[in-house]
């Protein structure tokens, strides 16, 4: 597919404080962009100055919420060169979750050479501070201009991306976890394991009140029994109890995580007993009190791994690690930080050179 690349005669003023950049705030100076109607498929594919949609107040994406998007990080190495992280697994999870909206998927070939291209012209905006990256955010809407509840004719996907810090404020500091057991996320034949804005938006008011009672994410139950240990904000969630790390399996009402998948690998070749079950909150907590819960950890390609020192349920406090980052969670986050940087060994293929 052509693309053709209109350059931004007005270069933005990039970050000076490379330590301070938050997450998700600051994009580049291009975005890519691409048409779908039912007729032509896709079309029309450029690249961009970064500027807002023009959208039609009825596009069906801003009533019934049909939208699909991802999320990867681009690296800067040592070398200066620029390399993603399996970013075909998020191109296929993205054709999933558009299988499940009703939306048009996208050739892997095409989203990947798009993706390329705009890195390659924005590579200045890939910070070079230490656990700092480009982060990605391809996206697909519903365009088509109706009120009525069935598929849209018309999509529009893009692409933005942005230099970022760390996700969570703590960095690499283990989080507080409240195990939420009035509101649930998802259920099973729901669309939990797509990625999709309303599965986000279903977890706003939850985790609003759990920040106000001081934790930074909520930890969901399934949403039948309230009994399973799921997955948190945008995270999925590892205990280790005894010498096995434990995590849910992919059900349906969470989402597949590249980083998860990454982490099972990685155990598996190193020896560490790992196992795809279904865990009871009740097993995780008698796990603690016992002191049999060596660790806990979330994962995810914002904080990679994300190591959880404290979860509360029913009121109870639960310290996990004596509050510290487990040596586990440490060990993996050097491994998987250390492929992604290139200071490791790439011995899975997981590392895709851009430029
Ligand atoms: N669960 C949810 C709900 C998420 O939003 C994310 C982030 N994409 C994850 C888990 C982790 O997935 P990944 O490792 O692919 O980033």
């Amino acid at each position: 597919m052509e693309i053709k690349v209109i350059q931004s005669g007005e270069l933005k003023e990039k970050p000076s404080d490379e330590s301070a950049l938050g997450f998700g705030q600051i994009f580049t100076d291009h975005m890519f962009l691409v048409d779908y109607d039912d007729k032509k498929g896709w079309h029309n594919a450029r690249i961009e100055p970064y500027h807002p949609l023009e959208i039609d107040p009825a596009a069906v994406v801003l009533h019934y919420g049909q939208e699909i998007f991802e999320g990867l990080k681009a690296y800067r190495g040592k070398d200066d060169s620029i390399n993603l992280f399996r970013p075909a697994d998020n191109f296929r999870r993205m054709n999933k979750s558009a299988q499940r909206l009703c939306m048009p998927e996208i050739e892997e070939g095409i989203a990947m050479e798009a993706l390329k291209k705009l890195i390659t012209l924005d590579r200045e905006w890939v910070p070079k501070a230490e656990g700092t990256s480009l982060y990605i955010r391809p996206t697909m809407i519903a365009t088509e201009a109706f009120l009525g509840v069935r598929p849209a004719s018309k999509c529009l996907y893009y692409i933005i991306i942005g230099p970022v810090g760390s996700y969570y404020k703590e960095g690499l500091n283990p989080v507080k976890i409240f195990v939420e057991d009035k509101y649930v996320r998802a259920v099973v034949g729901g669309i939990g394991e797509a990625k999709t804005g309303g599965n986000y938006a279903a977890s706003l008011l939850a985790t609003e009140e759990a920040k106000k009672k001081g934790f930074t994410q909520v930890l969901w139950l399934d949403g039948c029994e309230k009994k399973w240990v799921e997955e948190v904000g945008t995270m999925n969630m590892f205990f280790v109890i005894d010498d096995v790390a434990l995590t849910s399996p992919l059900t349906g009402s969470i989402l597949g995580g590249i980083t998860r998948d990454s982490v099972i690998r990685i155990l598996k070749d190193w020896g560490v007993k790992v196992k795809e079950k279904l865990v009871s909150i009740d097993e995780v907590v008698s796990a603690a009190e016992s002191g049999r819960l060596k660790e806990a950890f979330g994962t995810g390609t914002a904080a990679v791994i994300s190591p959880v020192g404290q979860i509360t349920y029913k009121d109870k406090d639960y310290s996990i690690a004596g509050g510290k980052m487990g040596e586990l969670s440490q060990r993996l986050y050097d491994e998987i930080t250390g492929i992604q940087y290139g200071e490791k060994p790439d011995t899975y293929g997981w590392v895709e050179k851009v430029c």
